[in-house]
């Protein structure tokens, strides 16, 4: 393996245990499993008469139940961040599934009190709730009950567990067997034939050869329409599922259940995405540009992903460590102090070695552990932007260490805020220090096509998945209604700015959200679009802002999105705030179009 500015640079998971062999890590996993049975036994016949139940009980319940999910995240987290360092050792493959087995063993004992307390009654929930011995968990059991009226009876969730192994999760297993499979064939200039993969393919697409980008997009939608009668089947039959369950749970409509799980109402995701889609002229403008960037008359979609301008030189370890350092510092010198920590302390795995996972991370255990980051930091931009990332989030999970472990997490919408945050920090440090124009257009390039990635794509897939859901409603969905469905949502993003070729109408078709998440990709808009907006506040209020985005950092998932940005004097509802981030994007856009002019 080739050596790079990153080699030995290794995590010490000695803060949690250490080795895979320390006896305390089966001494933690039997205690846990005791406690748990004690808790069972103290709690259970209570918990079955909630009306009866004083705030007290309770109390002693939750920060019994809190203690036991500590501790077992102690173990869970050392177990997997082991495997995940190198993934191909047999001990730390079988550390990771006994410790699962167990924690799931230990957490099916535990049970009861999450089912019994959906059970109890209104007026017996809200007094407990509002009881102010309660106050620290009132978040926690409020949230809890919002499945209440989605909860069948426990027979009938057993059912639909049990037959859903053979019916929507078989579909989805069936549809990542024939993804993951996939095979495409590229003819290369030499008229030979190559087959790649999906990514191999996909990857393509960023080269700066126009008429090889051309070919894997040709190659790319051939292969993808071979399997368009089963791609389609699938699909078609996991949105009946939806819309069954739809019924028996009763909810009003197809998003409703990914609203509740993100906390959030869906009016302002309504709201959220018109704004989207009020701003697509601005995509426009950008792909003329870039077309102009390329030479070309009108941007074709295989032209979308080309680079432009110049990559900045290769960029060591220890050169990211001191731009992020330093941007964070801009920020707040608090924010280099936490972020150098974790630099000095060795929380972070960045070298390349064989074995170990790939892509990064960084995981928050819970509120007693500090976070650990793992990356593949490879002397390049993009891994600085990486690091950035995931300290953003290492920023967050130690933050909001205040909080209790059922305030520590974050919903979906909210999970990425700092990691993006961060990332517009170090993005702004670096593109001051720039001096060479070319460098200057390929960052600001680069970094609007990663948020039109994260918000007009996003946005273009969630319409798209509202549009198949209502026509399937009359009729079973064909891979020609389901093509038309997709370029209809796409040709409203890319309108004439953009060249689609026919063979596009099979784009939908590889995608994971619409068959694991449904409704999944809306968060993403929300989690870019709240960062831009928050950003342009920063510039605006100067130091200012600081303090409250801290705050916000340090309440972890105290509350509700809506509520914990309420102090920001974020209103989610109102259009205006969600025009504020395209306002920061339009900025990007007009940094680039200077530089595009004296360019040319
Ligand atoms: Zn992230």
């Amino acid at each position: 393996m080739v050596s790079n500015s990153a080699d030995g640079i290794k995590w010490n998971l000695s803060d949690l245990y250490t080795s895979y062999e320390d006896p305390q890590i089966d001494a933690t996993l039997k205690d846990c499993h005791d406690r748990a049975a004690a808790f069972a036994a103290r709690f259970r016949i209570p918990m079955e008469e909630p009306r009866t139940i004083t705030a007290e009980l309770l109390l002693e319940a939750l920060n019994e139940l809190a203690n036991i999910y500590e501790a077992l995240g102690r173990v869970g987290s050392y177990a997997s961040l082991l495997y995940a360092s190198d993934t191909a050792s047999p001990n730390y493959q079988n550390l990771e599934q006994s410790v699962e087995q167990r924690s799931t063993e230990i957490r099916n004992l535990l049970l009861f009190f999450e089912l019994q307390w959906l059970r109890a009654d209104d007026v017996t929930a809200a007094r407990l709730i509002n009881d102010p011995t309660l106050t620290l968990y009132r978040h926690y059991l409020e949230s809890q009950r919002r499945y209440r009226p989605h909860t069948l009876s426990e027979p009938e969730e057993k059912i639909i567990n049990e037959k859903d192994n053979t019916g929507s999760n078989a579909f989805g297993r069936l549809f990542s067997e024939i993804t993951s499979s996939l095979s495409f064939t590229l003819e290369k200039e030499d008229g030979k034939l190559e087959d790649l993969n999906l990514s191999q393919i996909l990857s393509l697409l960023h080269e700066p050869d126009r008429t090889l980008r051309q070919r894997a997009m040709e190659a790319l939608y051939q292969g993808l329409s071979q399997h368009a009668q089963v791609l389609t089947f699938i699909y078609d039959t996991l949105i009946q599922d939806h819309l069954t369950m739809d019924r028996l749970r009763d909810y009003p409509y197809p998003m409703a259940p990914r609203h509740l799980a993100n906390e959030i109402d869906g009016a302002v995701v309504k709201t959220m995405m018109e704004v989207a889609e009020k701003n697509y002229h601005l995509a426009h403008h950008y792909f003329q540009l870039k077309a102009k960037l390329l030479g070309l008359n009108r941007l074709a979609l295989f032209d979308q992903y080309a680079p432009v301008g110049k990559e900045v030189k290769p960029f060591p370890y220890n050169q990211a460590r001191e731009v992020i350092l330093e941007a964070f510092n801009a920020f707040d010198p608090k924010f280099r102090e936490i972020a150098a920590e974790f630099f000095a302390k060795n929380w972070i795995d960045a070298e390349i070695r064989k074995g170990k996972r790939g892509g990064a991370f960084c995981a928050s255990p819970s509120p007693q552990l500090h976070p650990y980051i793992l990356c593949n930091y490879d002397d390049n931009l993009r891994d600085v932007m990486t690091v950035a990332h995931e300290l953003g989030h290492g920023l967050h999970g130690t933050l909001s260490r205040k909080q209790n472990y059922f305030n520590y997490y974050t919903p979906l919408t909210t999970a990425e805020t700092a990691s993006v945050f961060g990332e517009m920090l170090v993005f702004d440090y670096l593109l001051a220090q720039q001096t060479d124009p070319q460098v200057q257009i390929a960052l600001l390039a680069g970094k609007t096509e990663d948020i039109f990635a994260t918000v007009f794509r996003q946005n273009v897939l969630t319409r798209f998945e509202e549009l198949a859901f209502a026509a399937r409603k009359d009729k079973r969905l064909t891979p020609e209604a389901l093509g038309n469905l997709w370029l209809d949502a796409n040709g409203k993003y890319y309108g004439d700015a953009v060249d689609m070729p026919d063979g596009y109408r099979w784009g939908w078709s590889y995608i994971p959200h619409f068959i694991h998440s449904r409704f999944y990709c809306y968060s993403y808009v929300f989690g870019q679009l709240l960062v831009l907006a928050l950003y342009r506040m920063y510039k605006d209020e100067g130091k200012s802002f600081v303090p409250k985005y801290l705050t916000l950092l340090e309440s972890g998932g105290s509350d509700s999105p809506e509520a914990l940005l309420k102090p920001l004097g974020v209103n989610i509802h109102d259009e205006a705030f969600w025009q504020n981030g395209f306002e920061e994007i339009k900025s990007l856009i007009g940094g680039l179009q200077g530089l595009v002019k004296p360019a040319l």
